[in-house]
């Protein structure tokens, strides 16, 4: 019986320094939290990144198709979304690549000229390439980025163009798509260059974004937030909503570590 009662104190010793190993990793916070925009939308530049500086927070941002001269600006005066973004980079917010054009399948609703059916491998690569040396000139302090897949579609015809993007490290790391249950449990087996994350729908809840970062917390692992317009255009949620978040992530910054996508996942592939 002694013998027994030594065995079972041991192992509950043993089984209590798992745990605390357990709650301490993740930079000793329990759980990471990334908040990722796409599209380089204009509300993202004026409500989304005013708030996340306020708060202290890093966050990425995939972008496509940045407007420089045109017509709207005149020539000699730095476009308004050049001088954001440079100014969001310099900030220490991430600049990630989301393609040049953003091609995706027709089904979506895209034309026909810019769907993702007309597209070749060799044409996605030159985008994605292209993409990488615009951002450079926005962002001098990193030469390969981390990217996301236009619509979390990563096909061109039969072809699973992630293979590509890893034999020729075009990129860092990548996001895919996903919903509400999109958690990262498991950083051993993690495919980097399909990190899913939750595709935050129009109208989504303050309880709805926190309920998403307590599961994410109780996993003890790492949640990707897609974002896209915060108070306007597409995929919106309110400036209240996300200012509210943000505060809940800062009210509770002893459970989570809010960083960036490469970040994340500088830290992720090396457990
Ligand atoms: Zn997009």
């Amino acid at each position: 019986m002694i013998k027994f009662s030594f065995v079972v104190l041991l192992l509950f010793a043993f089984s209590n320094i798992s745990l605390a190993q357990t709650t301490k990793k993740i930079n000793s916070k329990k759980a990471i939290i990334c908040l990722t925009y796409d599209d380089a939308l204009e509300t993202q530049l004026t409500t989304a990144l005013p708030q996340l500086d306020s708060f202290g927070f890093k966050a990425t941002f995939f972008l496509n198709s940045i407007q420089g001269s045109s017509e709207s600006v005149k020539i000699g005066q730095t476009p308004e979304a050049v001088l954001g973004w440079t100014n969001a980079a310099r900030n220490g917010h991430e600049l990630a690549n989301h393609t040049l054009f953003h091609a995706c399948p027709e089904k979506l609703g895209w034309d026909k000229s810019i769907s993702i059916e007309t597209y070749t491998v060799e044409r996605i690569i030159t985008e994605i390439k292209t993409q990488t040396t615009l951002l450079s000139l926005l962002d001098p302090s990193r030469k390969i980025r981390s990217f996301a897949f236009p619509c979390g579609n990563f096909m061109i015809g039969n072809i699973d163009y992630t293979l590509i993007i890893k034999k020729q490290n075009l990129v860092t790391y990548a996001r895919a798509g996903g919903d509400s249950n999109s958690i990262v449990t498991n950083f051993k087996t993690l495919d980097p260059i399909k990190v899913p994350s939750w595709h935050v729908w129009t109208g989504t809840t303050l309880n709805e974004l926190i309920a998403y970062a307590e599961k994410v917390k109780k996993s003890g692992g790492m949640g990707v937030y897609q974002f896209h317009g915060v108070e306007g255009q597409i995929f919106q949620i309110t400036s209240a909503t996300h200012r509210a978040f943000l505060k809940y992530l800062k009210d509770h910054e002893e459970d989570y570590w809010v960083t960036t996508f490469s970040e994340a996942m500088d830290y992720a592939t090396k457990q």
